[in-house]
């Protein structure tokens, strides 16, 4: 009789014995279903083995092995468990939490959700039929016939499709089809993309880790494509990575016009259960040449992959915030030197821990100094002293003036402003007294609904009217404070009422189909000024734009967080770069009261290598990252002595492992934002040196935390935090 060691999802470090008749190495990485405790669970087989701890009488034997689909590939695996164990998370809980959602349930539904819809031959002539005034029909007609038409693009037709599909007019393809469309057309690469290329290619094959470093508009995503063109060309598979954000129908079909046959597919936290199984089960039978995916497709199984390609390293959405706290730009790196192939690392701000990296000849750096279009140049930065030109309703007289000029000429701004709502907070002229969240250490965001108001916490999402009065010193005199999006459009609503104005952030931008209504609104001049958050600043390209004007950012400057400068330079480089495109030359006024500022003289600049250097001299100075290495341990409670004490207690527990392996164990302390949802919480930083003793540490101390009583607290382990 065999037995076969399986993961389960439970918090446990270990693998569980079973029993399993007939079972052999080709189960290796399968799916089963076992009993466990009172239910049936479903787990993975990890390994086989010759004999258990468990008394022969108390092995229980295995219900079903799935072997319908083909098993885990042994890389896969190995991914998990570095995984596992790096981020020091339960294996089973890594590997189940891993597999498509679908696959964790007893019965996995029929992978049966198309990719694509293709038109049939009694489609196209059932076309001329079409009533000429059936504008959708017509619309999605002509759409198909231009080739195939991904799920994620059909959005507006699903209803008509469903129709079609029954009729016979439409099949629903497995994969993205090649399609017979020829390739558009490949730009002549200018002498940087060129000296970027000739030296990938002037490496010996095997893991190299490239950091492709250029600004805004410089041509990034030209490199990846010809750089995945010849991993296409020598039948590997390529898998690039994307900002949540970046991944569009429009960056899809970009990919999908360049390699039209090349079978495509994206992966994504937001697709169906279906078809995120679908696109799963099309990766595990090989039948996938090209991934393009957020941070979970680092995880995909790709059995010929040839090349890695990472966009926007640095940007914060790689990093997973809860269960197995990875960082998808880390775990690909690994992964590319497991497989022995280059990976490629791009940014115009990278990650200060890769620059570094770079610096120090671990990855090799590719510098792409100017813009492709050889009529782009890049914005001239303006600092307004705030100081002195004061904003009135977060607006100084030289940014309305500069707006004005815009308006005079036809041209297109942007109001760059990171706070959504109406105003920040909502406050008591008489006394002032700040509305709070009852449930939160944070202030309530006023927002504003058609004619009411709204107070809404941002962290834990309740939603209440405001007080009529004060409710400390019962004044009536209760006023918004600050700036958000919402206010910001009115003030420019009232001082340009003839101006056409577009609020984007994620309260205007979380219906489906949003982004592109605004790209289409903004690319066809139909909008004059453009109000938004970072989201706005994000791999668009606005022609027609010559100004950007940067508010509320000096925010950033007086946060806690050691980490909020690199942001707030990487999002002020990003916003900058979105003026100015198309051949006219772009402005960018930063309203600041601290002008002098090395992070907005670099900005001014445009000098990145300044500003990390600047900033790398201070976590020198300081022993942050990337100059040590760290770990977060959270505790959360109803009570924060609760959770202080619990990590006193691990404290305790690790001082001596700390000492053997020299790493510092600091003071429990409440975190940043102490209170969220009724929750306390507190965290211990540990840091080290060296990522080496960082995780000789870990494991041992971890086992020893798990052994602390913790029954009425959670507690979670954050191995290279970002968040604080
Ligand atoms: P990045 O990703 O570096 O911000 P993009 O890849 O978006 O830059 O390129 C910016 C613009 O330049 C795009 O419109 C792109 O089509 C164009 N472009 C890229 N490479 C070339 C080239 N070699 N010749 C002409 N245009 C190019
Ligand atoms: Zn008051
Ligand atoms: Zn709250």
């Amino acid at each position: 009789m065999s037995i076969v060691r399986v993961a389960l999802d439970v918090p446990l470090p270990k693998l569980f014995d079973y029993l399993a008749e007939g079972a052999g190495r080709a189960d290796i990485g399968r799916r089963v279903i076992v009993p466990f405790g009172q239910r049936r669970q479903v787990g993975l087989i990890v390994e086989l083995a010759q004999a258990s701890e468990v008394p022969a009488a108390q092995l229980k034997a295995v219900i079903a092995i799935d072997r319908d689909l083909p098993p885990m590939p042994a890389e896969w695996l190995k991914l998990a468990r570095f995984a596992a164990t790096y981020y020091q998370h339960p294996l089973g809980a890594t590997l189940l939490s891993l597999l498509p959602p679908a696959l964790k349930r007893l019965r996995p539904p029929r992978a049966e959700a198309p990719t694509a819809y293709v038109l049939t031959a009694a489609g196209l002539a059932h076309i001329p039929e079409i009533n000429p005034r059936a504008k959708a029909q017509r619309q999605l007609a002509e759409r198909l016939q231009q080739g195939p038409l991904p799920v994620s693009e059909a959005g507006p037709w699903r209803g008509q499709l469903r129709l079609w599909h029954r009729t016979g007019w439409v099949e629903a393809a497995e994969t993205m089809p090649a399609s017979p469309a020829t390739p558009s057309a490949k730009p002549e690469l200018t002498p940087d993309q060129a000296a970027a290329l000739a030296a990938v290619r002037a490496a010996p094959a095997g893991f190299a880790a490239w950091l492709l470093h250029g600004v805004t508009g410089s041509g990034k995503t030209e490199v990846y494509l010809r750089l995945i063109e010849e991993a296409l060309a020598a039948g590997r598979q390529a898998l690039v990575l994307v900002p949540e954000i970046h991944l569009t129908p429009q960056t899809e079909a970009a990919f999908r016009n360049r390699f039209p046959s090349a079978r495509q597919i994206s992966l994504h936290s937001g697709l169906a259960d279906g078809e995120r199984l679908r696109v799963w089960r099309a990766c595990l039978d090989g039948r996938v040449d090209l991934v393009l995916g957020t941070r979970l497709a680092v995880f995909t199984p790709l059995n010929r992959l040839g090349l890695i390609v990472v966009d926007e390293e640095h940007d914060a959405s790689y990093k997973q915030q809860e269960g197995l706290r990875y960082s998808a730009r880390d775990v690909a790196v690994w992964r590319a030197r497991q497989l022995d192939i280059p990976i490629v690392l791009g940014s115009a701000t990278p990650a200060l821990e890769t620059w570094r990296n770079a610096a120090r000849g671990r990855y090799r750096r590719l510098e792409l100094s100017a813009r492709a279009h050889a009529e782009a140049v890049l914005p001239a930065v303006k600092l307004i002293d705030t100081r002195v030109d004061r904003p009135r309703l977060g607006l100084s007289a030289s940014l309305i003036r500069a707006l004005q000029d815009r308006l005079a000429r036809g041209e297109q701004s942007l109001l760059f402003i990171n706070r959504r709502g109406y105003a920040p907070t909502l406050y008591c002229n008489a006394c002032g007294y700040v509305v709070p969240c009852p449930r939160c250490s944070a202030h309530q965001v006023l927002h504003r609904k058609g004619e009411k108001f709204e107070l809404r916490c941002h962290h834990c999402g309740l939603l209440t009217r405001p007080p009529e009065v004060c409710p400390d010193c019962g004044s009536p005199d209760l006023r918004p404070a600050g700036q958000g999006t919402q206010r910001l459009e009115e003030t420019l609503a009232t001082q340009f009422p003839e101006a056409r104005i577009l609020r984007i952030d994620r309260d205007t931008a979380s219906r489906r189909g949003a982004f592109a209504a605004m790209r289409e609104a903004v690319n066809a001049r139909a909008v004059d000024i453009l109000v938004g958050t970072q989201i706005v600043t994000k791999g668009h390209d606005f022609p027609h734009l010559t100004l950007v004007g940067v508010l509320g950012a000096d925010q950033a400057l007086l946060s806690p967080d050691f980490r909020a400068t690199e942001r707030l330079f990487a999002q002020l480089m990003q916003v900058a770069g979105r003026a100015g495109r198309a051949g006219r030359p772009g402005e960018v006024l930063v309203q600041t009261g601290y002008p002098g500022h090395p992070l907005y003289r670099a900005l001014q600049a445009h000098d990145f290598a300044r500003f990390a250097a600047q900033m790398l001299k201070e976590r020198r100075e300081m022993e942050f990252p990337p100059f040590s290495h760290q770990a977060l341990l959270r505790a959360e409670a109803e009570r924060i002595d609760v959770a202080l004490a619990f990590l006193d207690k691990a404290k305790q527990a690790g001082l001596a492992l700390a000492r053997q392996h020299g790493v510092s164990l600091f003071d429990p302390t409440p975190a940043l934002l102490a209170r969220v949802a009724r929750r306390e919480r507190a965290q211990l930083l540990v840091q080290a040196g060296s990522r080496g003793h960082l995780q000789d540490f870990l494991g041992p101390w971890l086992e020893a935390v798990r052994g602390l009583p913790a029954r009425t607290l959670k507690w979670s382990i954050d191995v290279d935090p970002l968040d604080f």
